[in-house]
């Protein structure tokens, strides 16, 4: 599905994502873990057109995606600050990208009604986004992304500003629902569990590079270097 061939990226001379290859084959799941600064954010975004390679490839189905823009790559993409549309109300929010993509009326309000429950706001299709909490922005946000039923999903944080109990029933509902649907996924997350939880496999990334790559068990067990065992030991 998705391949990072040398993906490079840089801000002025430092290189945030330095010369990554990275495979993600079809219906996999992967989370992205790594320290503050490490580049997981900026891959994402690579990978959605949003920042340009100063070197490599980012490859989506075997196609090269230089110069193809952002809404031509087929992939959705939940950003960590997860900006709603205010002047939209939640269900307008989640049936955006429906809209655009020219899915009937019926199954636009189906699609929104069956989301919205899922990530437990039922009946809140009318409600203004001003008024809901942050936490419930998130959610409403992550309706969002999944609608369109993109090839390839991305999530910056998905959960990361929902309470510990939600967060549990979250993940083994979005694991499914990805199995159900074989949505490929790339999300970054802080969770140690989450991961463990979601996750056919996990990279730990530094400094702009892939530290690690493996099933959850593997890097848990056996970590290549003393960085990611420290990386996995302390972070939680
Ligand atoms: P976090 O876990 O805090 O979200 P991250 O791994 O997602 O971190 P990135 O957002 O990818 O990190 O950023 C990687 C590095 O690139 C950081 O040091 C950041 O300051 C830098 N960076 C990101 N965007 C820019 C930019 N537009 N200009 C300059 N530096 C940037
Ligand atoms: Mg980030």
């Amino acid at each position: 599905m998705l391949t990072l061939d040398g993906a490079t990226v840089r801000f002025g001379r430092r290189a945030v994502l330095d010369a990554v290859d990275l495979e993600v084959a079809d219906h996999e799941i992967v989370c992205l873990l790594g320290p503050s600064g490490s580049g997981k954010s900026t891959l994402l975004r690579a990978v959605a057109g949003l920042q340009p390679l100063a070197g490599g490839r980012v490859l989506l189905g075997g196609a090269d995606q230089a110069g193809v823009p952002v809404h031509r790559r087929g992939v959705g993409l939940m950003f960590q600050d997860h900006q709603l549309f205010p002047q939209r109300d939640v269900g307008g929010n989640v049936a955006f990208g429906l809209r655009m993509h020219g899915v009937p009326r019926a199954e636009q309000t189906r699609r929104v009604g069956e989301l919205l429950e899922l990530v437990g706001l039922p009946g809140a299709g009318r409600r203004a986004v001003a008024t809901l909490s942050g936490g419930e922005q998130q959610r409403v946000a992550l309706a969002r992304a999944l609608a369109p039923r993109p090839r390839l999903l991305m999530l910056d944080e998905p959960l990361g500003q929902l309470d510990r109990t939600l967060r549990e029933r979250l993940v083994v509902e979005l694991r499914g629902l990805f199995e159900r649907l074989g949505t490929t996924v790339l999300a970054v997350t802080h969770d140690q569990g989450e991961a463990f939880a979601l996750a056919d496999r996990v990279v730990v990334m530094r400094d702009g590079k892939v530290a690690q790559s493996g099933t959850p068990r593997e890097v848990w067990q056996r970590p290549v270097s003393e960085f990611v065992a420290r990386f996995l030991g302390f972070d939680n």
